[in-house]
C-alpha cells in the first residue's frame, strides 16, 4: 500500500531488522523463530508507538498544534514517545496517566515505586509539561478533552492522542510496517506462516492485519492479548482493521484474519505472570535478547506455551514482533526476585 501521499515524519532511518533467532527456535524444538525488532525504532528507547506517531504527530502539525495532549498507564511506552516526538518538534506535551489495578485490587502490587522508575523516571527527563495521575478506572478521554479545552481556552492549539494512539491514522503506520516486514521476508526467502504480536490498544494489529490483506498476503496475525478476552478484543481489532481499510480504500479484512487470544493476560494489565518471567529469561539467556514484562514478554509467553502444546511445530516459521517497552522492566523487577 502506497502511503506516500500522506503527511508524515520520519522517526527513524529504514527498516528495523528482522533477525533469526535460531538458539531459542533450537531450546524449543518447534518452528523457526524470527524477530521483528520494533524495540529499535527511532525516539526516546523505541517501540511501536513511534511507527504511528510518524502519522498522528504530522497530522498535528498539519492542524498547526503547538502541544500534544495523550494518556495511558503509569509507565507507558506510547507516552514516552509521544512526549519524546513532542521534544523533537518543539511541541508541549501533557500527559495524562492512569495507575496500574492489581490484582487484590491494590495500586502496582509486585512493582518498584513507580514514581522514580521506568518511564515514569523518561517522563520528567524528558520534561513533559504536564504528568497527572489518575486512580485505576478513570476516565482519561474525558481528562483529555477536559485539558484540551483549558488549553484552549489559554491560547494554545493542542491536538489529542487517543490512548496508545489507536485510531485510523496511527494504524498506518503498522500498515507500512506490513509492507516493510514482507519485503524482508521476500530478501531473506522465507515462508512465513504466522506473525505473533502482542496485542493492547488493537492499533498495531489492525494496521498489520489491514496491511497485510492489501498486500496480497496471506500469513496469519496471531495476536496475544495483554489486557482483555477473546470475546472483548477481536472486535475492537475488527472494528479498528475496517476503519484503517475504509480510510484507505482498502478490501475489508475477512473476520477470521482477526485473532486476538485471551489466553495469556493472566491477572490483568501490567500485572505479572509466571509465563512472562520465564519467557523474559529465555529469550535472554538463550538469544542476549531482553524483552518487556507487559506486551512482549507475554506474547513470547504464548508463542512458548504453544511451541510447547505442538500447536506450532518443526517445519513452520513464525515472526514474532518486539514492539519495545523494555524501559518498563525496570519497574517490574520486584516481579524477578
Ligand atoms: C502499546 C504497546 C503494544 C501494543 O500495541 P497496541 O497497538 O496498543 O495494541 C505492544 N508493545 C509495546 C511495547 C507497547 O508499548
Amino acid at each position: 500500500m502506497d502511503l506516500t501521499a500522506l503527511p508524515r515524519r520520519r522517526y527513524t532511518d529504514g527498516p528495523t531488522p528482522l533477525q533469526h533467532l535460531e538458539r531459542l527456535s533450537a531450546e524449543l524444538g518447534g518452528p523457526e523463530i524470527w524477530v521483528k525488532r520494533d524495540d529499535l525504532l527511532g525516539l526516546a528507547l523505541g517501540g511501536n508507538k513511534t511507527r504511528k506517531l510518524e502519522f498522528l504527530v504530522a497530522d498535528a502539525l498539519a492542524r498547526g498544534a503547538d502541544c500534544l495532549v495523550t494518556a495511558g498507564g503509569v509507565q507507558s511506552n506510547h507516552c514516552r514517545l509521544t512526549l519524546a516526538a513532542s521534544r523533537v518538534e518543539g511541541l508541549a506535551c501533557h500527559l495524562v496517566l492512569e495507575e496500574d489495578l492489581g490484582a487484590d485490587g491494590a495500586a502496582v502490587p509486585d512493582g518498584n515505586p513507580p514514581e522514580d522508575t521506568g518511564n515514569r523516571f523518561l517522563f520528567d527527563l524528558l520534561g513533559a509539561e504536564t504528568v497527572e495521575v489518575h486512580p485505576h478506572g478513570a476516565d482519561l478521554g474525558a481528562r483529555m478533552e477536559e485539558i484540551a479545552r483549558e488549553l484552549e481556552a489559554a491560547g494554545a492549539r493542542p491536538y489529542v492522542i487517543p490512548i496508545g494512539g489507536s485510531n485510523a491514522l496511527g494504524a498506518l503506520g503498522y500498515v507500512d510496517a506490513a509492507d516493510e516486514l514482507l519485503r524482508q521476508v521476500d530478501e531473506a526467502g522465507l515462508e512465513v506462516d504466522e506473525i505473533v504480536t502482542p496485542s493492547g490498544s488493537a492499533g498495531m494489529q489492525a494496521g498489520l492485519v489491514a496491511g497485510l490483506h492489501a498486500a496480497g498476503s496471506g500469513i496469519d496475525v496471531v495476536g496475544i492479548n495483554v489486557s482483555r478476552s477473546r470475546e472483548e478484543q477481536e472486535p475492537k481489532i475488527a472494528a479498528l482493521a475496517r476503519e484503517v481499510t475504509q480510510l484507505l480504500g482498502l478490501p475489508e479484512v475477512p473476520r477470521e484474519k482477526v485473532v486476538g487470544l485471551g489466553d495469556f493476560v493472566g491477572p490483568g494489565y501490567a500485572l505479572p505472570t509466571p509465563g512472562m518471567v520465564e519467557a523474559l529469561r529465555l529469550f535472554a539467556r538463550t538469544e542476549g535478547l531482553v524483552l518487556d514484562p507487559v506486551y512482549t514478554g507475554k506474547a513470547a509467553a504464548g508463542l512458548a506455551a504453544r511451541i510447547r502444546s505442538g500447536e506450532l511445530g518443526p517445519g513452520q516459521t513464525v515472526v514474532l514482533v518486539h514492539s519495545g517497552g523494555v524501559p518498563g522492566l525496570f519497574a517490574r523487577t520486584a516481579a524477578f526476585a
